[in-house]
């Protein structure tokens, strides 16, 4: 069903206007957390305003270690759907479990599927059911084939709305977190109709690589990008390393537009 040889139109989604997987870049940006009301008003405000159509925010965060913040869980969702009504930006935010499958998708727009729960395939058959879009990241040792695999297990249990989100490898390099492999672009490009979006802020886990990569991303045949923005990265209770300042993020987009206009 991911297949080009089944269907070898280009899929685009539509999120309430939104299309993902059409001739517009999408950009989809927010806090790797909803920390606070404060925090994400703010952040949807911001990125808004600097030209980001779709809100991100973490409600549930799997963390590596179990000490860390692990989210705000159904307060943030509450959160995500006030911000969605003044800015107008639909969101997407991560569902972990089976059991909270339906209470996410009572606020989100789009579901997605962390790097951790890619292969966690009654998960994907539950937020399948939704009828959701299905926002799918690649795990991190996962083969572009089974990432394809896992899409089918969305699609063959009755909802073709999946989006692929290439977010870094495991390899030996240990300077950045992970490999952003944005050679899986053109790749599932040719092997599937799904849009293809990446995320260069957990792909690299540095703020400065952020931009470039996403130049990159867009200049290989991305539909979009995934941002990490937080109001002051360095107090963040997650992923402040990785995550760009409002400033910064204002200049990626005009960065990325100038090269959307190139391809
Ligand atoms: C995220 O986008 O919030 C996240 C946790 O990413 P990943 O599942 O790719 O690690
Ligand atoms: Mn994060």
């Amino acid at each position: 069903l991911a297949g080009r040889e089944f269907k070898p139109e280009r899929t685009v989604i539509k999120v309430r206007g939104i299309e993902i997987g059409g001739d517009k870049t999408v950009i989809i940006a927010g806090p790797c957390a909803v920390e606070s009301r404060d925090q994400l008003l703010q952040t949807a405000r911001s990125v808004k305003k600097a030209g980001a159509v779709l809100l991100r925010g973490g409600a549930y965060k799997p963390r590596t270690s179990p000490y860390s913040f692990h989210g705000m869980e159904e307060e943030a969702l509450e959160i995500l759907a006030q911000a969605r009504e003044v800015t107008g930006m639909p969101f997407v935010t991560e569902v972990m479990d089976t059991k909270n499958v339906d209470l996410v998708a009572q606020y989100a727009d789009i579901l997605q599927i962390g790097a951790r729960n890619m292969q966690n395939f009654f998960l994907l058959r539950e937020a399948a059911a939704t009828g959701k879009p299905i926002l799918l990241k690649r795990g991190p040792a996962a083969t572009i084939e089974e990432w394809i695999l896992a899409a089918e297990h969305i699609m063959a249990a009755g909802n073709h709305q999946v989006i692929f989100c290439e977010r870094g490898i495991r390899t030996f390099e240990t300077g950045t977190r992970y490999t952003l492999d944005l050679s899986a672009v053109p790749m599932l490009k040719q092997l599937s109709h799904l849009p293809v979006i990446v995320d260069p802020s957990h792909g690299t886990g540095k703020w400065p690589l952020v931009t470039p990569m996403s130049k990159a991303a867009i200049a290989c045949g991305a539909d979009g990008l995934m941002i990490e923005v937080h109001p002051c990265p360095s107090k963040a209770l997650s992923d402040g390393q990785q995550s760009l300042t409002e400033e910064n993020f204002q200049k990626l987009v005009e960065e990325v537009a100038a090269i959307a206009q190139a391809v």
